[in-house]
């Protein structure tokens, strides 16, 4: 992965993923058949290549001599430009470092450009990575370009929460759903992976979601989860205060730790009523031993507290006082 002038990750799109072939096919059909929409909402679950695949596309779609299979060629100018970032007719927008959403600058900047016509392809693509984190005003925006679409022009809407968006923008968008890889095909790419842990086990920690299973291959994710579960262990023992924890995780990710104990709490509803049940297995002895401080009517509270608390996760609040309150919902949960 590299940046360019505009501080926007570039990706490597020579592939897509092995168990993106459906929609790659649903892909051809459509361009085969000069039936390619102006806007392609490319939807489904977060970590499983959709980024990936848009720009894989979008560098076809510029490519100057596709192959049969609407492959791009990877050797014209079209390809290289693409490659090193630096393609004049397409354009990557995506909530930048610094800031929580797509802004109204952004779109503003895409507009202008899109006013401009073509100079080395046959057409313009745009790609808007983690579509639902436009703002109002930026969505207002792109609304406008979306009902008036410009010629020889695409757009590739890719989002995990397009319910987010809004309805009006989805309702000017063909979709492309994304489901969830099916486990063994996951297990056999993770497998041709180098892994310090079972393939399996990354897997199950995450959800299915195999980049996230990737991602999990590094030690430090999972001794930072099994600080977690010790940590939240601590509070209910009284071994530690919450405040003290939430310092400690203020820095953290909140969804990606709010993540985390919602599996748990669901495995620790399953280990109530079947010891033998599927668990996360990087933190299995830590979740027995939350089992027997929990009593089990009061998992589905803690469910229900941390799942209200999950849609806040991404507004603007002050990070100790959300992660106080989260770990003050697990010491009710004790005996
Ligand atoms: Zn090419």
């Amino acid at each position: 992965m590299h940046t360019n002038a505009n501080g926007v990750n570039w990706v490597n799109v020579d592939m897509i993923y092995p168990w993106q072939q459906p929609q790659w096919q649903a892909i051809q059909r459509l361009w085969q058949a000069q039936q390619l929409p102006h806007a392609l909402l490319l939807q489904g679950a977060a970590d499983i290549g959709k980024q990936t695949f848009a720009q894989h596309f979008a560098r076809a779609l510029l490519c100057h001599q596709v192959d049969s299979d609407y492959q791009a060629c990877g050797v014209c100018k079209s390809c290289r430009l693409y490659q090193a970032g630096s393609h004049p007719d397409t354009q990557l927008i995506q909530r930048l470092d610094d800031k929580k959403e797509i802004t109204i600058e952004q779109i503003r900047r895409l507009i202008a450009f899109l006013q401009l016509s073509q100079s080395i392809s046959q057409r313009k693509v745009v790609v808007i990575h983690q579509a639902e984190t436009m703002n109002i005003n930026a969505a207002n925006s792109l609304l406008k370009t979306l009902e008036e679409p410009a010629a020889n022009t695409i757009i590739l809407l890719v989002s995990a929460y397009p319910t987010k968006l809004l309805p009006t923008i989805r309702s000017r968008c063909q979709r492309l759903l994304f489901a969830l890889p099916d486990r063994r095909e996951s297990l056999t790419w993770l497998q041709a992976q180098t892994l310090h842990t079972d393939a399996a086990v990354l897997l199950n920690i995450a959800g299915g979601k195999p980049l996230l299973a990737l991602r999990y291959n590094d030690e430090s994710r999972l001794a930072q989860r099994t600080q977690l579960i010790n940590d939240i262990g601590s509070v209910m023992t009284e071994r530690k205060d919450w405040l003290q924890v939430a310092k400690q995780w203020e820095q953290h990710d909140r969804q990606e730790w709010l993540a985390w104990q919602l599996a748990w709490v669901n495995d620790l509803a399953r280990l109530h009523y079947d010891p033998d049940a599927t668990i996360a297995e990087d933190v299995s002895k830590q979740l027995y031993r939350l089992r027997d401080l929990s009593n089990p009517n009061k998992l589905y509270d803690l469910y229900d507290s941390l799942i209200s608390r999950a849609k806040i996760a991404t507004h603007t609040i002050n990070p100790l006082v959300f992660m106080e309150d989260v770990l003050i919902c697990w010491k009710r949960v004790m005996y």
